[in-house]
């Protein structure tokens, strides 16, 4: 798994039940942290034993991962967004049905600021929405919150490990059905 190139990844995770919601919440943690994310912040109800659960494990495993609790995650994203002293601005994006497809949608995140990657459990606020800077869907059905964060970690590591690969180079070659697309610094040059 490469990091070493990205800044800092967090999960948020919304609107945790804790009669409800126990098993899934503890595996979206667990699948945050083995698949590359630094942290998670837990919102909803207040659910220690589940901050507990992660900190074991990072702590029994390895690396650094961090686990916290935010009652008010709405404000939080806002400011996560518009940075703090010593924190540059953040990129929301929020994993919806609703959302782009997250292979067209995560080649376009800048990758040089910090990330906050939002689940839902509940309805999430409408508000959400309009303050990501993403909304991006892993297929346009319901399912998972597990499975949504899984493809798009896999994708966003994915497309780094990759792309790093080929820092420099002023031509990209644009994935297409029909044709060649290729970006240079100043031509874009279809056949
Ligand atoms: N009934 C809930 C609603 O109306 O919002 C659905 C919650 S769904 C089980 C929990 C979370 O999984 C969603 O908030 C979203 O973050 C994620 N999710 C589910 N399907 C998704 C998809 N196709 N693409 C991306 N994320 C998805």
């Amino acid at each position: 798994m490469v990091r070493e190139h990205l800044p800092w990844l967090e999960v948020v995770r919304l609107g945790h039940r804790i009669d409800r919601d126990r098993r899934i919440t503890s595996h979206l943690g667990l699948t945050a942290r083995a698949l590359g994310a630094d942290g998670i912040v837990l919102c909803g109800d207040e659910d220690p034993s589940i901050i507990e659960t992660w900190k074991n494990v990072a702590e029994r495993f390895g690396g650094s991962f961090s686990a916290r609790y935010e009652s008010k995650p709405m404000a939080y994203l806002k400011s996560f967004k518009r940075g703090t002293k010593g924190r540059p601005p953040g990129i929301i994006v929020h994993l919806t049905m609703y959302g782009e497809d997250v292979s067209e949608a995560l080649p376009k995140i800048r990758r040089d600021r910090p990330v906050a990657l939002v689940v839902g459990g509940a309805k999430v606020p409408g508000e959400l929405f309009g303050i990501s800077n993403h909304n991006v869907a892993v297929g346009n059905q319901p399912h998972s919150e597990v499975a949504a964060l899984a493809v798009a970690l896999s994708q966003w590591h994915f497309s780094v490990a990759i792309e790093s690969r080929f820092e420099g180079g002023s031509i990209r070659v644009i994935p297409s059905t029909d044709g060649k697309k290729v970006v240079d610094d100043k031509n874009t040059l279809d056949s």
